[in-house]
């Protein structure tokens, strides 16, 4: 008896997996599937991306429904275009040896009549994001009154782009006795409020650590001078020949640039964002899936929808707004069991994000080194060195070999090889040969030695008199909480909503850190090096900002948009169109 016969699959179901070629069940779905065949129970499943969460529902679906009857009887929701596709496809993998069975998508961005055609001839299975579904039973062109089981699939990123209200309209239109199943990578409180308000005493069953990243990838971080991002970016490109992998930016803009940027230069990349037309994102995720496109450039929306295995990397080239949005980053590498790298590009300046995102998914990062360009050329030299040596060979060069040889007449071996390895690398050692050290900083120690040299550091901190603190009592608290000596703070100057003071820069990383995520009674403590001269009292401008500093939004912990926004240079307000 196979792993898989041993959940309580039938004949059907097992000779689709040998097909699949999966040899035995993932976790989530050796411990979703018995419960799901066996009973009638509304479930709650948190899992990683990559887990196997389609089948953990698809298996128990498939062998449930009553493929006899015509009816539509299961309904999964799934965030994204993208992944209603992908796992349509799946469905009708896992049920191809179901006669009868179904399986028909509905997404927004295609025409509603054929896919309400599809829905008329007759399927089980309804796979739909929320906005299509919510109008096509406005519409009356699908009927989920009958339907037994309901599947809320990434049910996270579903809340996230904010289609609560959909789901709720949805789930009022299916009866009140089906079976309500939710899939998710991780349980934030808005996946709990529904489970509590749209399920009965469901079964929990978690997989791995919930809310963790994926631990199957490596976090590094690269610290650069903001305008060596670019150069950055092909670096690591370069030293890393076999890359296939998703660079995310924060803006449309600076997603098409980048890409533009990238083919200019070369590179096999592609722009994803949402400018595009749904042709144009079609034809650049084709190319990725065919590995055409080595470095997909994506904005955070747009990337959503991804699920193509074997990214062997996750670039950021510039963070994300939310730790949240770069867990789902980082998650589209290390899938299904393989490892992944999830590189981040870093200034100096944007390093308390690094701790902030480390404390959020309880993993550490590696503090690496942007390649040499002397390292990458010799990366380069053993790949090409390698990729001839494995290169198999095409019969049809026999006929022109004569010719060729004709060509090649009197040159010896050495000299061949010196020749064809040189035909790729001069490109790279001509390149490098003439660019200097990206790194902005070797390592975290060192840029803190750096600034010890420099003396006195002064920081500017979101508390004031206002919450009871005058400069004495601020003084103590500071000493004690970061528990520093009694001459360690000094120069401190409290004003109505904030206030200043000074260490030596030696204790600047330390404090630094601290301050990341500190509450105050129930209030984040915000700290941050001040570029006001010493013992000035601040600048002016600093009072407008300290008003605003209001903080306590459901969302704080997990932003540091604040932060960003406080750093000296004010950035120009994006409308929410601009991270599409
Ligand atoms: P999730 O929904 O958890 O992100 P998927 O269901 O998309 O994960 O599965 C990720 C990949 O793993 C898919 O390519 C899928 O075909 C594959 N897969 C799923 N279950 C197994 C298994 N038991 N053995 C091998 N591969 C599997
Ligand atoms: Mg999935």
């Amino acid at each position: 008896m196979t792993k898989f016969e041993a959940l309580g699959l039938n004949k059907p179901l097992l000779d689709a997996v040998a097909d699949m070629g999966f040899e035995s069940p993932s976790e989530v779905q050796e411990k979703a599937i018995p419960i799901l065949l066996e009973s009638e129970t509304d479930l709650v499943a948190l899992a990683q991306t990559g887990t196997g969460k389609t089948a953990a529902f698809g298996f128990p679906l498939i062998q449930k429904l009553d493929s006899n009857s015509r009816t539509t009887q299961g309904l999964i929701l799934s965030p994204t275009r993208e992944l209603c596709l992908q796992i349509t496809n799946e469905m009708q993998a896992y049920s191809k040896y179901v006669k009868g069975l179904s399986t028909v998508a509905i997404y927004g961005g295609a025409s509603i009549t054929e896919q309400a055609r599809q829905i008329k001839r007759g399927a089980q299975i309804v796979v739909a994001t929320p906005g299509r579904m919510k109008d096509m039973i406005g519409r009356g062109l699908v009927d989920i009154s009958k339907i037994d089981y309901c599947i809320l699939d990434e049910a996270d990123e579903m809340l996230n782009m904010g289609f609560y209200e959909d789901i709720k309209d949805i789930l009022s239109n299916t009866p009140a006795d089906k079976s309500t199943w939710l899939f998710s990578a991780t349980m934030p409180k808005e996946v709990s409020i529904i489970a509590k308000k749209f399920m009965h005493s469901p079964v929990e069953i978690t997989v791995g650590t919930k809310n963790a990243g994926t631990s199957t990838v490596q976090h590094e971080y690269y610290v650069v001078g903001g305008r060596d991002r670019y150069a950055a970016l092909k670096r690591l490109s370069d030293a890393n020949p076999d890359i296939f992998s998703v660079v995310f930016c924060r803006t449309k803009r600076d997603t098409q640039r980048v890409a533009e940027k990238l083919i200019e230069d070369g590179y096999n990349a592609g722009a994803l964002h949402g400018d595009l037309s749904q042709n144009q994102r079609d034809l650049v995720m084709n190319a990725f899936r065919k590995k055409q496109i080595q470095m997909l450039v994506a904005t955070d929306v747009a990337a959503r929808g991804i699920d193509v295995d074997d990214i062997t990397h996750v670039i950021n080239y510039q963070l994300p707004d939310e730790i949240e949005t770069y867990t789902h980053r980082s998650g589209r590498t290390g899938r299904a069991g393989k490892n992944g790298i999830s590189m981040v590009i870093v200034t100096r300046s944007e390093m308390r994000k690094i701790h902030a995102i480390e404390k959020k998914i309880k993993q550490e990062f590696v503090n690496k080194i942007i390649p040499t360009g002397i390292e990458i050329c010799e990366i380069q030299l053993y790949h090409l060195a390698n990729k001839i040596k494995d290169t198999k060979i095409n019969k049809d060069v026999e006929n022109y070999l004569p010719a060729i040889n004709d060509v090649l007449d009197g040159i010896d071996r050495d000299e061949l090889i010196k020749k064809i390895v040189s035909v790729e690398f001069t490109r790279f050692s001509n390149y490098y040969n003439k660019t200097k050290d990206l790194n902005a900083t070797v390592s975290e120690k060192s840029a803190a030695r750096k600034s010890t040299s420099g003396g006195s550091v002064r920081y500017f901190i979101n508390v004031g008199e206002k919450d009871g603190y005058d400069w004495m009592s601020l003084k103590d608290f500071l000493r004690d909480t970061l528990n520093l000596g009694k001459e360690d703070v000094y120069k401190v100057d409290t004003k109505d909503t904030f206030s200043f003071f000074n260490t030596e820069a030696e204790h600047k990383d330390q404090i630094l850190s601290f301050f990341t995520d500190f509450k105050l009674n129930g209030r984040f403590i915000n700290v941050e090096v001040s570029n006001s001269p010493e013992g000035s009292g601040g600048g002016r401008g600093r009072k407008d900002k300290g008003k605003k500093r209001g903080r306590g939004g459901k969302n704080d912990k997990n932003s540091y948009k604040g932060k960003a926004s406080r750093s000296g240079k004010r950035r120009s307000k994006k409308s929410r169109s601009d991270f599409f």
